[in-house]
């Protein structure tokens, strides 16, 4: 299954901030952020002054990768919002909210949304006591999202919330039971709850073209 493949740690500096890629690390000082805060390569040192269309496309890319959809589906996701009757840059970034495999990382059930897409795919998963395996699949308000129960004791699950319960806080919008290994989408999120650092009016230029 075809995925975003470029090194994760690049990304982010490329980026010049955290997009919180690769789990337990980004939160210790051995995230490449913190200790080479400048792009990668060559010339990842040297300032760049950004056309209008350059500071477009940087926006979408770390959309893109904050979530790790593909140009396909993340223009998909765009025409489904354009179509929408809301605000289509908000519309956006709650239709990539809604993806299981956000879902499952934001309730603390996996570390990173690479993680979560793994676990979905290996089928560990239900929404609304269905087996879904589909990390793309989108969750609507009022949907219960829960390990299975063949998973629920699993060793992989018990790590990962000893590495998540303390750290990550779980969104108003979401309701967590890490100890019965499932939550609830109670609402979708409004723009402050969504911690992605991005001008998504730049997005919706950029597609708009
Ligand atoms: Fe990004 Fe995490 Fe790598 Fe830091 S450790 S650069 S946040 S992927």
């Amino acid at each position: 299954m075809a995925r975003y493949i470029d090194e994760s740690c690049r990304v982010c500096r490329r980026e010049g901030e955290k997009l919180f890629l690769k789990g337990s690390r980004c939160y210790t000082d051995k995230c490449a952020i913190t200790r080479r805060a400048y792009g990668p390569g060559q010339h990842g040192q040297k300032r760049k002054k950004q056309s209008e269309y350059g500071m477009q496309l940087r926006e979408k890319q770390k959309a893109k990768a904050f979530y790790g959809v593909l140009e396909s589906q993340f223009r998909k996701y765009f025409e489904e919002a354009a179509r929408s009757k809301e605000i289509t840059g908000l519309k956006l970034l709650q239709i990539l909210e809604s993806r299981l495999d956000n879902i499952v990382y934001r309730l603390g059930l996996a570390t990173s949304r690479a993680q979560a897409r793994q676990l979905v795919r290996h089928g560990h998963f239900t929404v609304n006591g269905h087996k879904v395996d589909i990390p793309s699949y989108l969750t609507k308000v009022g949907d219960v999202i829960a390990v299975k129960e063949a998973s629920k004791n699993a060793e992989n699950f018990k790590s990962i919330i000893e590495a998540t319960e303390n750290g990550r806080p779980v969104p108003t919008w979401l309701e967590s039971n890490l100890s019965d290994r499932s939550g609830k989408v109670v609402a979708l999120p409004s723009r402050d709850e969504i911690d992605l650092n991005v001008q998504e009016h730049l997005i919706v230029e950029l597609y708009s073209k």
